[in-house]
């Protein structure tokens, strides 16, 4: 007899962990790791997944009463090592096991265990977007002699429509009922050829500029030694970490095709993470162009059945080198040489809904449990990867940096000016743009070129600033920017829960705490403004592109925004910070931050690295081609180490403050900060349950060392959608485990109706 330990796909924390159940003789076969079964629970049916199998009895219960397994629904998704890995996910983000499990799933196959009403009974709902019919079928040149019998009308219809050119059988079906048999009788004629082009679903993309990626001649030293270090970190085969630190244009993905190279010739596959927002076709087709069909792609836009047909690629070993976004970690890759992160800095590497796993922490762990090398690449990377790196072991992994300083071709950094905004002010410009920037867009449409602006509309008017001197009022208590809300006319600290009329702060007037002025206001322009201001600054015959959530909504409009951007002759480009990634038009000579600083007063302990990483970044926009590239960026804030390592592309100028900061407060990474966010309608009930779990955390964290609660405060979204947000957080020593303590604490809260709670361990959205 063999025994399975079972996880139950019902997410609440009290069915939490495995069960077991007995293995009928006659599903020995298919009830392996990985597979999807039906079992009873608690007379119910449930669907639960396989974490393991075992000849031998669990201890301590009596094999006979053990129930049977049911039904196998699925054949394995997973196996040991991602069960393992899984298992470790549950713990670590303390959230149910299923749902830890279920990013290895296979997409669109989902089974489900539902009812209509309370006492009606249990159904099982299969989602099957199964493999789509993959068949091509084309006419050959005997089809020109050959007559169709009189009765065979399917025939006739399928060689008049192959007649425009091969198509999918599953087209063909789709528009002649019973096409498919046709197709094989005239197969056996030999009237039409079949071939199977499975890799073709999902595969294509948009084509943009130039997606052809010609093999460089000779790799840069800075290329050589990242690639000596991969290699090494691939082969002591326990996950090391290879960081490459290179600028933007140094050829870090020529470094990852060469490092991928390897491993194929090693035997081994690899993973390709890139933040959705960079995954083009430019990229994919790079990848494409040097290992052809070995490569599967998995993103979001692709349809369910799409995504399913990557992914079974894969699980068949079929393409051992996988490209997409986040979740394209938990592909299942048979044995992984590399797991590539690319931009690995990246706050959408963090998954906002449950599991909230970062995707770094993940292949850290995935790379250990599979014996493989992780590669870490980024022009602005993470802190926390560079502390590590200095530090030079974290959990067992050697981490290791390598620097890229230099573009291959010698193509010099863009020239950086920081223009600093209040002074503009004070020197009577009302302008959004300061007389350096409106004279460099002038050139621009003097010369023919083209130029690209960029607007940051996070943290956009939620806090007051003083215009005369950039001042932004904070919490005495934490340091932390305080948040304008409109509607109370109160400055609220999202930190510890303070809140100030806005005519008691700081004294009984509106005027700047630092410098008095009477120019305190909330702040903020929109994209539209810019737009309509630079209509009138520029002369006619200069196209102005807008990007932002709005012109963007509709499908493909991104695409199409920037084809024409491509297309034109002289034009400016103007959107929010998603123009700030990936983007690489030559032509583009200037690049223009209207307000670099907005997001640097966000209630957010990242908002300064983000704003560097951004800056950073927008600047590598610029000059990429034969001309100089010049970028100038706007502040209050010019004397910000963010603002003065970006003019003076000087990363220590930021980081050594930066660092100091951090650790002075003990933020990340040197201690790990979590969240735990609890919402629901009735804002009595949320605040009951946010002070009883704040009180559950202190009473068993006692004087623990390195802990900290913060809070409970409401959220910044205070109310979202008539909901009542707060929040608590929770900082504990970089080797702790807060899963295990705030899991278990949200656990004895029991159930609480119409109350919802969501633990995110190393937070990224503190809003
Ligand atoms: P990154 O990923 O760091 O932004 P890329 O790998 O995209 O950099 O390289 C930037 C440009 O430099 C690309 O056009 C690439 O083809 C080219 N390139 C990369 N490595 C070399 C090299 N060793 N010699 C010449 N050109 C190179
Ligand atoms: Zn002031
Ligand atoms: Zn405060």
């Amino acid at each position: 007899m063999r025994y399975a330990s079972i996880a139950l796909d019902i997410p609440t924390r009290a069915l939490d962990g495995t069960f077991s159940y007995a293995v009928p003789e006659a599903l020995a076969q298919d009830v392996a790791v990985g597979a999807t079964v039906l079992v009873s629970f608690s007379h119910r049916l449930a669907v639960g997944y396989v974490m393991g199998v075992s000849e031998e009895a669990p201890e301590g219960v009596d094999p006979g009463r053990l129930l049977p397994v049911e039904q196998v629904l699925a054949p394995p998704a997973f196996d040991e090592a991602s069960a393992r890995l899984a298992s470790w996910m549950a713990g670590e983000y303390a959230c149910p096991l299923c749902e830890a499990v279920r990013p290895f799933l296979a997409p669109g196959q989902k089974v489900r265990v539902t009812r209509p009403s309370e006492d009606a009974p249990w159904e099982l709902v299969c989602e099957r977007a199964g493999a789509v019919d993959a068949r091509w079928a084309a006419l050959t040149p005997s089809a020109n002699d050959y007559v169709p019998p009189r009765t065979a009308s399917r025939q006739r219809a399928v060689i008049e429509a192959l007649r425009q050119g091969p198509q999918r059988v599953s087209e063909l079906s789709a528009t002649i009922p019973g096409a498919s048999s046709a197709v094989s009788s005239l197969a056996r004629r030999g009237v039409v050829a079949v071939e199977t082009r499975r890799v073709l679903r999902g595969g294509e993309g948009t084509t943009l500029s130039s997606a052809q990626a010609p093999r460089p001649d000779r790799l840069t030293a800075g290329q050589l030694a990242a690639l000596s270090a991969i290699d090494e970190a691939r082969e002591a085969a326990r996950g090391d970490v290879v960081l490459v630190d290179g600028v933007t244009g140094s050829g870090k993905t020529e470094v990852y095709l060469a490092a991928i190279e390897r491993a194929l010739a090693a035997g081994r596959g690899a993973l390709v993470l890139v933040p959705e927002i960079s995954l083009t076709a430019q990229t994919v087709g790079r990848f494409r162009s040097r290992f052809g069909d070995d490569v599967a792609v998995l993103h979001s836009r692709l349809s369910a059945g799409e995504r399913f047909d990557q992914w079974d690629l894969v699980r068949a070993g079929r393409a051992r080198v996988v490209v997409g976004a986040r979740s394209a970690l938990f592909a299942p890759l048979a044995d992984p040489g590399l797991i590539i992160i690319d931009e690995e800095h990246e706050g959408s590497y963090k998954q906002d809904k449950s599991p909230r796993y970062h995707a770094r922490e993940v292949a850290a762990r995935m790379a250990a449990e599979r014996g493989c090398a992780l590669v870490l690449g980024s022009a602005t990377p993470s802190l926390e990867s560079l502390r590590r790196c200095r530090e030079g072991v974290f959990r067992d992994a050697r981490w290791r940096r390598v620097e890229m300083p230099e573009r291959p071709a010698g193509a010099a950094l863009p020239r950086v000016t920081v223009v600093d905004m209040a002074e503009q002010f004070r020197g009577g410009g009302r302008s959004i743009f300061s007389a350096p920037l409106a004279e460099a867009l002038r050139g621009v449409a003097r010369r023919r070129e083209k130029a690209v602006l960029m607007l940051n509309r996070r943290g956009f008017a939620n806090f007051l600033m003083c215009r005369e001197c950039g001042c932004v009022p904070e919490c005495p208590h934490c340091s932390t920017a305080l948040t304008y809300h409109e509607r109370t006319h109160a400055l609220v600290c999202h930190t510890c829960g303070r809140a100030w009329p806005v005519r008691a702060f700081p004294d009984p007037s509106t005027s700047c705490p630092s410098c008095g002025s009477r120019y305190l206001a909330a702040f903020g322009v929109g994209t539209q403004r810019v737009e309509d201001e630079l209509a009138m600054l520029l002369p006619e015959g200069v196209e102005i592109i807008r990007m932002d959530a709005d012109t963007t909504r509709e499908k493909g409009a991104h695409q199409r925004l920037l084809e024409r951007f491509d297309a034109a002759e002289c034009a400016v480009l103007v959107g929010t910070q998603m123009i700030a990634k990936g983007l690489d038009f030559p032509e583009v000579t200037l690049v223009g931050v209207v307000n670099a600083d907005t997001m640097l007063k966000l209630p957010d302990f990242r908002a300064a690295e983000r704003t560097y990483d951004l800056l950073e970044q927008v600047a590598g926009r610029a000059g990429r081609g034969g001309r100089p590239g010049e970028v100038i960026v706007q502040t209050y804030w010019a004397t910000h180490p963010a603002m003065r390592a970006v003019a003076a592309h000087d990363r220590a100028v930021f980081l050594d403050a930066e660092l100091a900061e951090r650790a002075e407060a003990s933020y990340p990474p040197f201690s790990r900060l979590s969240n735990v966010v609890v919402w629901g309608r009735s804002e009595r009930g949320v605040r009951a349950a946010t002070d009883e779990l704040a009180r559950a955390v202190r009473e068993r964290l006692g004087e623990a060392p390195g802990w900290e609660v913060l809070g409970p405060a409401d959220c910044v979204k205070a109310r979202v959608k008539d909901q009542t947000r707060r929040h608590l957080m929770v900082k504990a020593p970089v080797d702790a485990d807060p899963g295990a303590l705030l899991g278990a604490c949200v656990g004895s809260l029991g159930r609480l109706r119409g109350i919802n709670i969501a633990v995110d361990i190393d937070a990224y959205d503190m809003l």
